[in-house]
């Protein structure tokens, strides 16, 4: 190629992305004023896990193993004990490593009880890995901070202001917007 075919060549391209700048430049913008404006992240969407407590501040958790067979990465250690008051087994330890977890839900979904769930925290970047081996009470932590969250048993879930633990309305619920738009006769975007 001659040296005036390579100008011409580069000219075209600078002008094609000049153009493409030109039509995206008065467009509205589609991003965020992130962190000053935070995203609502869906409960659905695995972002972190949470272990949920009673009302009374019991655990849901039975202590049943479930979750940790189910895990591909192997991040959820249980140690249990006999229920020295009856049935079952109480929990007595549940560490769960964030760092190698592939956030798959696989656990979740495995839950009998809806004890292990997703949350829609997210901005948990910490400069040291080791601070993501969460323990117990960590999870509690996360459970009781959470204001909503989702198990495919229980579906969405949320604790009100007076810590009352309810299920979402429809709308809230996976694809429950959809369908309330298909009912009035709309669409969802
Ligand atoms: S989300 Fe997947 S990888 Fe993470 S703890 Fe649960 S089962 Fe394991
Ligand atoms: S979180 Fe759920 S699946 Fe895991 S041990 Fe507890 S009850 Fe079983």
């Amino acid at each position: 190629m001659s040296l005036f075919a390579e100008v011409w060549e580069a000219v075209k391209a600078v002008g094609a992305g000049l153009g493409a700048v030109n039509k995206r430049i008065s467009e509205p913008a589609v991003t965020e004023f992130y962190p000053y404006k935070k995203p609502e992240i869906p409960p659905v969407s695995v972002q972190f896990l949470a272990l949920i407590q009673n009302e009374d501040g019991t655990d849901r958790c039975v202590a049943c193993l479930q979750c940790e067979r189910v895990c591909p990465s192997q991040v959820i250690t249980i140690e249990r004990k006999r229920n020295p008051e009856g049935k079952g087994f109480v929990l007595e330890r549940f560490d769960l490593d964030f760092a190698n977890c592939m956030h798959c839900a696989n656990c979740v979904e495995a839950c009998p009880v809806s004890a292990i769930v997703t949350v829609g925290a997210f901005e948990h970047a910490v400069y040291d890995i080791n601070l993501l081996k969460a323990d117990k009470a960590m999870l509690d932590h996360i459970g009781h901070e959470a204001r909503v969250w989702y198990s495919p048993k229980f579906g969405v879930e949320l604790r009100t202001p007076e810590g009352k633990i309810q299920k979402a309305p429809p709308e809230m619920q996976p694809g429950g917007l959809a369908e309330l738009l298909k009912a009035e006769g709309g669409e969802a975007s």
